[in-house]
């Protein structure tokens, strides 16, 4: 049934996308990078802690979760030197902890990867704890069955460890009209929740950010696929990305990017830093020849303006009657500006993930 579609709510308020649309299209190659940032270094160890749920679901959100580590260089710390469990509503808990997981929010997501321990990012004020990472809206109920118990867990700490959606990949499959409106229509989402939820930031497929793109096949078996009703489709069931159930386990596939994305091998770990280090480079040549294009279109800007100046005689604060080429100079100047701090933030990004 289409209106099963479970679509993750985050709470809107959250600034978590600092990048703009402009950025992810314009250097879709920066954007991997920073998608890179976004996974921990590999073999940290992340501490998480709960704001209240029960004791004995919360144990076993804790041994769901853990089924994402097999064979990968990364670990999940719920327990406190006690023996107990985290309580993130202890203040220094909260600060030490990089997962931190309630209840009370509405519906199920979690930010991606080092989002959570980065300060630009904004809190989600929707919720109780407004610095909680991951929000579990189901698993609290009494008698929750557990397919979809461990969907909900295993699905959110997938985000955790910085992957995406795997049905974002499908965006050349989707009849983009009817999927648009039916999700306007029946789930009341706005048209960049739609973006954030469904597509991939740039057809280039970040392949840093999505458990699948580790390899080229689209892997509809993935925790991190959703399963969409046939109308989103332009080959409707025919479509290979038209699934059903959901998928309630790990596949093979989200297995092995986990593995590959969190190696053992030093090799492997030197080459991923490098690659950030490269990602740096570029996002700083990229500011480089933004500002000096910046400073090109303001001296032709001011060159045409005192050219008007003096022709027609006019008094230097007053407005040039023909308005329509300074309305597009505005806008080119506005692109580039935005353009600009998309490249600052990114490369601070990067500058912290690089430690320098
Ligand atoms: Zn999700």
């Amino acid at each position: 049934m289409a209106s099963e579609l479970i679509v993750e709510t985050f709470p809107s308020e959250h600034s978590r996308y600092q990048l703009s649309q402009d950025f992810k299209t314009q250097f879709p190659s920066l954007y991997s990078i920073v998608g890179l940032s976004r996974r921990w270094d590999p073999g940290t160890i992340l501490k998480a802690c709960f704001y209240g749920g029960s004791e004995a679901v919360n144990r076993r959100i804790s041994t769901v979760a853990k089924l994402w580590l097999d064979g990968v260089n990364l670990s999940f710390d719920f327990i406190d030197d006690d023996g107990k469990l985290r309580d993130c509503n202890v203040p220094d808990v909260e600060k030490e902890s990089q997962i931190r997981i309630g209840f009370s929010c509405r519906g199920s997501w979690a930010l991606l990867g080092t989002e959570a321990t980065d300060p630009t990012i904004g809190s989600a004020p929707t919720c109780a704890a407004p610095a909680q990472t991951v929000n579990l809206s189901k698993v609290q109920v009494a008698n929750v069955n557990e397919s979809s118990f461990n969907r909900d867990v295993l699905h959110e700490l997938g985000h955790v460890l910085g992957f995406y959606h795997e049905h974002m990949r499908c965006d050349a499959e989707y009849d983009s009209a009817e999927m648009v409106s039916w999700l306007k229509q029946n789930l009341n989402m706005t048209e960049e929740e739609i973006g954030r939820q469904f597509y991939l930031p740039s057809q280039a497929s970040d392949r840093y950010g999505s458990a699948i793109a580790m390899s080229d096949k689209i892997d509809t078996k993935s925790i991190e696929f959703y399963s969409m009703p046939a109308i989103f489709f332009k080959r409707r069931e025919a479509s290979p990305c038209y699934v059903s159930p959901l998928p309630v386990t790990l596949s093979d596939q989200d297995r092995a990017a986990a593995q590959k994305a969190y190696p053992f091998d030093a090799a492997q770990i030197v080459a991923l830093r490098d690659e950030l280090k490269q990602g740096l480079e570029a996002i700083q040549l990229q500011i480089t020849s933004s500002v000096a294009a910046i400073a090109l279109a303001d001296s032709i800007f001011s060159g045409r303006l005192s050219a008007e100046i003096r022709s027609d005689g006019m008094a230097e604060t007053q407005q040039p009657q023909d308005s329509s080429t300074n309305l597009k100079l505005d806008d080119v100047r506005a692109v580039q500006n935005r353009t600009l701090a998309d490249l600052r933030a990114a490369e601070a990004l990067l500058k912290t993930r690089l430690g320098r």
